[in-house]
């Protein structure tokens, strides 16, 4: 019998994360044919609206509710993962800081293989997996092949694996909450801190016009100015230029910046590492624009210009203003 499939689903505020449904495509490669099964864990009312919702996209949705779970602590749901996976099992995270922090640990204590940051599947002969990872921050790609024959663990890149049309499963919430079993831990939740928002709020905006090194230099920042103006658009940026302060990190995006979900983002000079990635999440229409044609962004923007972006954005703000 072909092992089962779960998906760990992280959730807030009462939603579940785009990644959700990431995770279900990138099932439907890494095991097709499979029922993936959604494991939900939280605390309180608020998981079953979480649950309904990927009900709708998920054939069974398992439900965790307990009060050690209101918080998400990669220690506790590692316990608790134990505790209620069947053996042999494979198990597909987000591969977001959360999904870091948790996939180890729990790859070894299940003894399973242990995948990170899957970007692409060629396919599956057998229990055999290939995957595609990426190294040296996208710059090589590694082919692999994994045994899933006693169980794996496989996370998952953000935006890899666009979300397939969701609402036609129908599927069942079936309330587990009473095998959760025993869940305390070391590590303790202390306080959620708030990311300053800045002068702008670039969680807020359709159209972000994204920086990154490849701008440059500091100087040439008004050339992303002038575009995201005759755009209507604000301007973010990736971390380097946070940390050469050219910009103020509330401008960052990606997982030690800001989460965006605009409908359209520019991408100029950002070679899409996947912590840049991470922090885009709602599938927005990616325009990049990279004089390097091998940069990984090139493998999820819908639209690809290879380009110097100090010739090539000039003249598009030229065209835009002219169209306007
Ligand atoms: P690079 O990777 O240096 O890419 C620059 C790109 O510009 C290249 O692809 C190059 O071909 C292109 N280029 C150069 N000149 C030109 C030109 N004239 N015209 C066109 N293209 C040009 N990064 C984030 O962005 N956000 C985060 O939140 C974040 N968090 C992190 C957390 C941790 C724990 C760690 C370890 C790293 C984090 N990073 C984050 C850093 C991340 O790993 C990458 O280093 C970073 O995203 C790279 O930024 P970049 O694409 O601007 O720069």
């Amino acid at each position: 019998m072909a092992a089962q499939v779960f998906a760990f689903i992280l959730h807030k505020d009462g939603k579940a994360d785009d990644t959700a449904l990431e995770l279900l495509a990138a099932s439907q490669k890494i095991a097709p044919g499979a029922a993936p099964i959604a494991v939900v864990a939280g605390a309180g009312p608020a998981i079953d609206g979480v649950c309904q919702e990927l009900a709708a996209a998920y054939p069974e949705v398992w439900k965790f509710a307990s009060d050690a779970l209101a918080y998400p602590n990669a220690e506790i749901i590692r316990k608790l993962l134990l505790n209620v996976l069947p053996k042999g099992c494979t198990l597909l995270l987000p591969h977001t800081t959360f999904g870091m922090d948790l996939g180890p640990g729990l790859a070894i204590k299940m003894d399973a293989a242990y995948v990170s940051d899957v970007a692409a599947v060629e396919g599956r002969d057998g229990e055999t997996l290939k995957a595609v990872r990426q190294e040296f921050n996208g710059q090589v790609s590694t082919h692999l092949a994994c045994d899933m024959a006693g169980g794996a663990v496989i996370s998952v890149r953000s935006g890899c694996f666009p979300a397939s049309d969701s609402g036609s499963a129908s599927g069942k919430v079936v309330d587990k909450s009473a095998e959760v079993g025993e869940l305390s831990a070391r590590r303790r939740f202390v306080e959620v801190l708030q990311a300053e928002v800045g002068d702008v709020d670039i969680t807020k905006e359709d159209v972000l016009v994204s920086v990154g090194r490849g701008i440059g230099d500091k100087e040439n920042l008004p050339v992303a100015d002038e575009l995201a103006k005759a755009m209507g658009a604000v301007v973010s940026c990736s971390r380097p230029v946070v940390d050469a302060k050219w910009l103020e990190k509330s401008r960052q995006v990606g997982t030690s910046g800001k989460t965006v979900k605009p409908k359209v983002y520019l991408a100029l000079g950002i070679s899409g590492s996947f912590q840049h990635m991470g922090g885009l999440k709602g599938n927005p229409f990616i325009v990049a624009v990279n004089k390097n044609p091998k940069a990984p962004i090139f493998q999820v923007a819908n639209v690809g210009v290879v380009a110097d972006v100090l010739e090539f954005v000039p003249e598009l703000t030229d065209k835009i203003k002219a169209a306007k």
